[in-house]
């Protein structure tokens, strides 16, 4: 290496296609330093797949890369423009507070996006400070990683750096940096920006980039309309994420159209959690009082937000207006049916079946019928059904859970595979483990009371494995202790 600074190579592997877009997608912009940083967490596995030098990066180097205070080798480092509807309501975001290191091109050859969010502030910071406290950085490491060991795509975490600075909020706190890798950052927010702030050729620009990046064979077997193409493969994407979610009982929180990837990937755990007791109805964002994200609304906002991406790609579709509306309205038209595809397969899975019948579906509603009306644990419940000890359930005991266990042993009996195949299935399908409320707030609030992140690790390795069910995740699957109160989260921004 020539510059005499970087004496350790840590592996850093920048290219920097996205600075090649049209000039409105982004400004170039540098992180601005920090006081004191010190790393406290740090995903080694991560690292590694990423083709990084660990004991570089857990020294002092490490640590000022991840503040922003030191600029690695071949880092081009800018804050992406974009817009969003926010709780329906059309805005001008952009990065306020996240800045675009660079793509990291892995050993395999992956390109993803480096980024260091609360890096401080950018032009698109309106009136906030461009940082972050440490509970919401190290609360998104936790669920980004707890939604990947699940099987989820997801954005992730590599790292969490402490500032040792404050943070001004409704007090002060101390300020952190979560270095976020994702296979891109482009949002369907990005695409209402182009559509609004750029001209046609700026919006195809944009397209061909976002097609090149996620869906190269997007060409092959169409007509050639690779822009209803891309429409096409970010609504099956979608619609494979969002059962997903709804499958492990996942609420995101805020499903605004900035939120949302063209990728595929989970991103931006803000206001998020996983339910408890089973409940379509279940919020937890306390910003979210009309209940626009709330758990059963998540296909439908989904569906929404793809409009919203429908309606920006519009002039690249067909230069006939109405046409172009036709052809994406069909599009949109299959998310319902993919995405009730995808969650009725995950469901068999759920409950070992591996074939379809006709009735398996009324025999999923009737169980998730019964949760409802008696306040069952959705994980717990399924977990209880694999470990074949029904009687754990909350349902057990009641003439309507016996008469549906009976049909359900009849459904199984009636295929081909065994009872352990059925088990396997079922262990594969529903986590023993998943990060709950009570768990992750223990965490944060030893890291940030005590400074003590054991409490963290140790969440943290039980749910790297979810479907091990092993000994030590017995209790962190206990569901929390009974409050008088709802669980709510809040954006802490
Ligand atoms: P989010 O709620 O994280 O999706 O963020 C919504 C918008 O607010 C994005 O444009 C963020 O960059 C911006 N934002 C959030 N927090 C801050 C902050 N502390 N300073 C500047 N911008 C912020
Ligand atoms: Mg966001």
């Amino acid at each position: 290496m020539t510059d005499q600074t970087h004496t350790i190579d840590i592996g850093w592997n920048f290219d920097n296609s996205y600075s090649e877009l049209p000039d409105l997608m982004y400004t170039k912009q540098d992180p601005a330093p920090v006081r004191a940083p010190q790393i406290i967490a740090f995903n080694v596995p991560l690292a590694e797949a990423l083709g990084l030098n660990i004991e570089a990066l857990q020294s002092d180097e490490g640590a000022a890369v991840f503040a922003g205070n030191e600029i690695p080798p071949g880092a081009l480092p800018l804050a992406q423009a974009y817009a969003g509807h926010q709780f329906g309501h059309f805005t001008m975001l952009g990065d306020g507070r996240a800045i675009l290191l660079g793509e990291q091109i892995t050993p395999q050859g992956k390109r993803v996006d480096i980024q260091l969010k609360g890096a401080g502030r950018t032009p698109y910071s309106r009136g906030g400070d461009g940082r972050a406290a440490i509970g919401p950085m190290l609360r998104e490491y936790i669920i980004s990683e707890s939604m990947h060991a699940l099987g989820i795509p997801t954005t992730r975490s590599l790292a969490v750096v402490a500032t040792g600075q404050p943070v001004t909020r409704e007090r002060d706190l101390p300020g952190a940096i979560l270095t976020r890798v994702a296979s891109s950052h482009l949002r369907v927010g990005t695409f209402q920006y182009a559509r609004g702030a750029g001209t046609t050729e700026d919006l195809r620009i944009l397209a061909d980039y976002t097609l090149q990046r996620h869906y190269p064979d997007a060409d092959r077997g169409t007509d050639g309309n690779r822009y209803l193409v891309l429409l096409q493969e970010v609504i099956k994407r979608q619609a494979d994420l969002i059962a997903k979610w709804q499958l492990v009982g996942f609420v995101h929180g805020v499903m605004n159209t900035d939120n949302m990837t063209l990728s595929g990937e989970s991103i931006d755990y803000g206001p998020c959690a996983f339910m408890d007791t089973f409940n379509p109805s279940t919020v937890f964002s306390s910003i979210d009082s009309q209940g626009r994200y709330a758990y059963s609304n998540q296909p439908y906002i989904a569906a929404w937000n793809l409009a919203r991406l429908a309606e920006a790609l519009l002039p690249l579709i067909h230069e006939d207006e109405d046409e172009a509306i036709k052809l994406a309205e069909d599009a949109l038209a299959s998310f319902t049916e993919l995405y009730y595809n995808h969650w009725l397969a995950g469901m068999r899975a759920k409950l070992g079946i591996f074939h379809e019948e006709e009735q398996d579906e009324a025999l999923i509603k009737s169980l998730l019928g019964m949760m409802q009306k008696h306040g069952a644990d959705y994980t717990n419940t399924f977990r209880a059904l694999t470990l074949n000890q029904p009687e754990i359930a909350a349902l057990s005991g009641t003439t309507e859970f016996d008469s549906w266990y009976t049909q359900w042993q009849e459904r199984l009996g009636r295929q081909e595979e065994s009872e352990t195949e059925s088990r396997e299935l079922m262990r594969s399908s529903n986590p023993a483990v998943i990060p709950r409320n009570h768990r992750v707030e223990e965490a944060l609030e030893a890291a940030e009371q005590q400074g003590d992140f054991s409490v963290m690790e140790r969440l943290l390795s039980v749910l790297a494995n979810p479907y091990a069910y092993s000994p030590e995740q017995e209790e962190y699957a206990a569901v929390p202790p009974e409050s008088p109160r709802p669980y709510r989260t809040y954006c802490g921004t």
